[in-house]
């Protein structure tokens, strides 16, 4: 896996190496656990105060942490979030502890990442065609909160404005 890759263009590999491209019409949600597994990361819940989440590595394993306090929809964008410091930054730092709103490039890349991984476009742009026109739906199909999907739609213009103005 190329560290060079901008972050989407990695979550787009990915996608299409795990098969996700050919599948998500039948299965929108992506099967983040078993991502995670083919990469032996171990995926923990631990009731954080602060902490959105963190890669963690224990004896020769990694693993991520999410915040057991956030509802999952958020713990998967985290995790998700966490994989991209896996995939690129593990050689940069011996953990990552991650919190909401930090602005780093890192930080920003793996948000972009997980955004990317969890609601490609042309995902979104095909539930659109389905008939998936609410955020919260849309979100459940996803496994994704329906503010993320709020703020994406918005980022792709996919929505009413364009179906009124495009
Ligand atoms: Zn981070």
């Amino acid at each position: 896996m190329s560290r060079r890759a901008s972050p989407e263009a990695l979550a787009r590999q990915l996608l299409a190496a795990t098969g996700y491209l050919d599948t998500y019409r039948s299965r929108p949600r992506l099967d983040l656990p078993s991502l995670l597994e083919h990469y032996d990361l171990e995926w923990y819940r631990r009731p954080f105060d602060d902490l959105s989440g963190a890669l963690l590595r224990v004896g020769g394993v990694y693993r991520v942490v999410t915040n057991a306090r956030h509802r999952l929809a958020r713990q998967r964008f985290t995790a998700a979030h966490e994989f991209k410091h896996y995939l690129t930054d593990r050689h940069l730092s011996p953990g990552f502890a991650c919190r909401r709103y930090v602005d780093n490039r890192l930080e920003r890349e793996a948000n972009v990442f997980a955004r990317d991984l969890l609601m490609p476009a042309e995902v979104l742009g095909w539930l659109w065609g389905q008939g998936y026109h609410a955020p919260e739906q849309i979100g459940r199909a996803l496994g994704v909160s329906a503010q993320a999907v709020d703020i994406r739609m918005a980022e792709l213009e996919i929505g009413p404005e364009k179906a009124l103005w495009g």
